[in-house]
């Protein structure tokens, strides 16, 4: 019997590391043999732009739009570092249309095309959001992905991103097979974080699958159009993207996760950031 092949969506805020941290991460599971697409599911369309080393890449919208059809695949899928094929599917011009409607067009294309093929491993959709709806919910809704990740921080906003991505899957859970795998905290340094981190997504339903630091090789590899796997394989930073891979690959735990009220999700960032910073301000 055929494989499964482990479709996988990326959620998180925007400008939270979505992009970052699904390319570095999925560079570490090419370097240990696995065999991966990456759709961008991002008007943006930078989804794939370490992977590729190059800033332009024709999108799936972008290429309809100038030829009225992708009679083929090579027209909107590129190789990339370690053979991950890449495909972005791009937005409508600013303004106009629903920025979801790229997402759908693109993974119905995608499958007349055979891009889903055999030999597939890994299916990873980066989708943009702050909350899961319209066609930002595609890979999921349409039972596509089925697993969920997504990246937040110890800041506010994006615990409440991250709170409101999980009430979308909560609700696709109950009628699909979709379920979530865990958060990953992608550091902003900021107090606690990680115990943070930890009790939020437990308060979740779901686990802290890893931690990954902060740390300036990102942005160095970025300007250099490459993951930190490509840029600086021996640099720690590189090994937490493998240690992401790894975990990621040997994930068991998958659960339905539980949306928090506004006042829970308050009361445990006081209970971790501001009380404390309160308390530490009147410690004698
Ligand atoms: P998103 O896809 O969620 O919009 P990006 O992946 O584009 O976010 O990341 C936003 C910025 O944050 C990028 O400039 C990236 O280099 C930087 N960044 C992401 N993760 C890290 C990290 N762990 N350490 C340092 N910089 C990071
Ligand atoms: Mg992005």
């Amino acid at each position: 019997m055929a494989k499964e092949i482990r479709q996988i969506a990326i959620y998180g805020k925007g400008g939270i590391g979505k992009s970052t941290t699904t390319q570095n991460l999925t560079a570490g599971l090419a370097e240990g043999g696995k065999k991966i697409m990456v759709v961008g599911c991002d008007p943006k369309a930078d989804s794939t732009r370490l992977l590729l080393g190059t800033l332009a890449q024709r999108t799936v919208l972008d290429t309809l739009r100038e030829t009225g059809d992708v009679a083929t695949l090579s027209g909107i899928m590129r190789e990339g570092f370690g053979g991950i094929k890449c495909v972005e599917s791009g937005g409508p011009e600013p303004g106009v249309g629903c920025a979801g409607r790229g997402i759908i067009t693109s993974i119905g294309l995608l499958e007349q095309l055979g891009a889903y093929t055999e030999d597939l491993d890994y299916v990873f959709y980066d989708v943009l959001g702050d909350v899961v709806c319209g066609g930002f919910a595609m890979p999921i809704r349409e039972g596509k992905a089925k697993e969920i990740y997504i990246v937040a921080s110890g800041e506010m906003m994006a615990l409440y991103a991250a709170n409101n991505i999980a009430k979308g899957i909560a609700k696709f859970a109950q009628k699909g097979g979709v379920r979530m795998g865990g958060i990953i905290c992608n550091s902003r340094n900021v107090d606690r974080e990680h115990e943070l981190l930890e009790a939020f997504s437990e308060e979740l339903g779901t686990q802290l699958i890893y931690f990954v630091p902060r740390n300036n090789v990102v942005q160095r590899a970025e300007i250099n159009r490459k993951t930190v796997i490509e840029y600086a394989p021996q640099d720690h930073q590189a090994q937490e993207y493998r240690a992401l891979a790894k975990v990621i690959d040997q994930n068991t735990h998958f659960t339905i996760p539980k949306p928090m009220t506004q006042e829970r999700l308050e009361q445990i960032l006081l209970k971790f950031g501001l009380m404390d910073a309160i308390e530490g301000d009147y410690r004698i």
